[in-house]
């Protein structure tokens, strides 16, 4: 590592170590390395550190608050990077998401749907679109977190399928931290999993699955996730709640 900064050196420790993570996890559960993507969730670091990542080969990023993602994203708009959004989003934003955002992974409500769509159709572009899911939330309820209770997801599903500009690529779940899966990631991860596999009965394209965070990415790649969200583990622990 000759050569490196600091603070790449640092990321490209933590990523190594995420990635043996990963890879464990991998072969514990039967599956290919090739069926997890690694998303690096940058929230409340810097550009710099973007463009760090992605000289460590990163090519996925995540941000939750659009304040932040925007200069962020428009600081690192010569990488190839595919951003996602994973935080919950107020319509009056959705136009700026719009132009940087590859995937919202966090819709949740038909009126976010009808926002989506209207953004990606002005700016021409087609958005990714996964249904986050509050696996705590009561039925026709949302998460405090943001999330659709899991029988509101055909018809968020329904609704993604008709919107022009939206392109409906999966789910995406966080492991809820109070309910009847606090404290049981794989059970929730589990759960999330027969959904997405109700949802590709009717969709198969729609086959990307978001579970799993830096304290237990393990679990979600035990159960399936396709994707996996990490910050804490490369970047380290968040200054301020983010
Ligand atoms: C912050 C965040 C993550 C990453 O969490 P870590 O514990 O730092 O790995 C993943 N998903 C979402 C939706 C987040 O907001």
């Amino acid at each position: 590592m000759t050569g490196m900064t600091g603070r790449k050196a640092e990321l490209a420790e933590n990523l190594a170590r995420v990635e043996e993570r990963i890879a464990a996890a991998c072969v514990s559960a039967g599956r290919e390395r090739e069926e997890v993507t690694l998303i690096v969730v940058t929230k409340t670091y810097p550009a710099s550190d973007v463009r760090l990542l992605h000289e460590l080969g990163v090519r996925d990023v995540a941000e939750n608050k659009d304040q932040d993602a925007a200069p962020k994203a428009a600081a690192c708009a010569d990488l190839d990077l595919r951003w996602h959004f994973v935080g919950q989003l107020q319509t009056n934003k959705v136009r700026s998401v719009t132009s940087y955002a590859d995937v919202v992974q966090s819709v949740d409500r038909p009126k976010l749907v009808t926002a989506l769509s209207a953004a990606a159709e002005k700016a021409g572009r087609e958005l990714g679109c996964l249904l986050q899911v509050a696996l705590d939330a009561e039925s026709g309820a949302r998460g405090d977190r943001g999330g659709v209770a899991p029988d509101g997801i055909e018809e968020l599903a329904a609704a993604v399928d008709a919107a022009p500009g939206l392109r409906l690529d999966g789910l995406m779940t966080v492991a809820p931290l109070a309910g009847p899966y606090a404290g049981r990631r794989r059970a929730a991860f589990d759960h999330l999993m027969d959904l997405s596999t109700a949802l590709r009965a009717t969709r198969p394209a729609a086959n990307m699955v978001s579970a799993g965070m830096s304290a237990d990415l393990e679990e979600a790649v035990a159960a399936g996730a396709t994707h996996v969200r990490i910050g804490t583990a490369v970047l380290g622990v968040r200054p301020r709640l983010g």
